[in-house]
């Protein structure tokens, strides 16, 4: 396995607003050609955050109806992946933690729990859907600006590990070993639920799109006479960052992990949403991580591993990861590193 190259460079003082973002370009976009198929936007609240479809069809009718099938696909899985609704199927198979029996799991949810165990052994459970105990004490923590006990995060951490999530591939049943166990996708889900949207649009015939929700996004085929999609990996917000660069996506997913929104700030200290699994404690060394896979749910996975693993370790994974490519931000104490992994050259757009 040939090794990654790992860029590193100081490139400014630290700056307490580290405003690099995805954002995806309206004005970037194709203007719509006189006979070809026309430009239409959708955004909506899913899944807690504004999710949003850009795609090309020949009419408004069926821009419509497209984007409604698939919003309504994205509602459909947060029924089954949300960890937030105690309803959904997934909290109902947390709620039989500990108590020896197997659950038999929709197509949807079997799919979401055999990546993320795949993606749980390959990182050592680096990452971890079986974080929930511990998540919800860092919610918890983040709502009331305290850190949560260490004793109580030492109980949380009993119920957490992915060995103990345990997957029958013959029946597509999931059993969780350890009472109080708490499944939470929430590093996973949205990556799936943009692939299944696109889905939906291709299966309407609708190819040219871009459905995204948080940092998770996926594209399509490009919009008319162009090759990607231009997504733009904003400059940091610091003096003398480098200029915006901007990638091409088609047919790929991409996805940023990080901690810019989802922090608790405490004696200066910023903890991430993101938890190792093996300590229970928040990321501290504040990192902005962009993946491009094949699809959304990879990027997605792989983009929250990549945060907890570091970048030499990250970047070692994403070689080994078909069509993946990582670009990576850290700030480890007052200097911003930069690294990313050879394959992500390839997408930026031409100069
Ligand atoms: P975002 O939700 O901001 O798009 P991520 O995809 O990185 O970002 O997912 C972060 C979420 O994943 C956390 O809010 C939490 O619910 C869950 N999580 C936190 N740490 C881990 C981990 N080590 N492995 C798996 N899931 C995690
Ligand atoms: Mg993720």
């Amino acid at each position: 396995m040939r090794q990654p190259k790992v860029v590193h460079a100081a490139v400014g003082q630290l700056g307490r607003s580290f405003g690099a973002l995805l954002l995806f370009l309206a004005a970037s976009c194709a203007a719509p050609h006189s006979s070809g198929p026309n430009r239409f936007e959708f955004t909506e609240p899913q899944m807690g955050v504004p999710f949003r479809i850009v795609l090309y069809a020949p009419d408004k009718p069926t821009a419509d109806q497209a984007a409604r099938a698939a919003f309504g696909r994205i509602t459909q899985l947060n029924d089954i992946l949300s960890d937030y609704d105690t309803d959904s199927e997934l909290s109902r198979l947390s709620q039989t933690a500990g108590s020896g029996r197997a659950v038999q799991a929709s197509a949807d949810l079997w799919f979401v729990l055999k990546r993320s165990q795949e993606l749980a052994q390959r990182t050592d459970g680096a990452f971890d859907v079986t974080v929930g105990p511990v998540v919800s004490l860092w919610r918890k923590a983040r709502r009331e600006k305290r850190l949560p006990a260490p004793a109580k995060l030492a109980e949380a951490l009993k119920a957490v590990g992915y060995r103990n999530l345990v997957l029958d591939p013959q029946c597509h049943a999931a059993r969780l070993l350890v009472p109080y166990m708490r499944l939470d996708l929430g590093a996973i889900a949205k990556g799936y639920a943009v692939d299944a949207a696109l889905k939906v649009l291709r299966a309407r015939g609708v190819t040219r799109a871009l459905v995204s929700g948080g940092g998770d996004m996926v594209a399509g085929d490009p919009p008319p006479g162009k090759r990607g999609w231009r997504i733009e990996v904003a400059p940091l917000d610091v003096t003398n960052a480098p200029p915006a660069r901007f990638v091409l996506l088609a047919n790929a997913g991409l996805a940023t992990s990080g901690d810019l929104f989802q922090h608790l700030e405490i004696d200066g200290k910023r903890y991430s949403h993101i938890v190792d699994p093996h300590t229970g404690i928040g990321l501290t060394d504040h990192s902005l991580v962009t993946v491009i896979a094949p699809d959304g749910i990879t990027a997605d996975g792989l983009s929250t591993a990549i945060s907890v693993l570091g970048p030499e370790a990250g970047a070692r994974l994403v070689e080994k990861t078909r069509g993946a490519a990582v670009h990576m931000v850290r700030m480890p104490g007052d200097r911003i590193e930069m690294a990313e992994s050879s394959r992500f050259k390839r997408f930026y757009e031409a100069p």
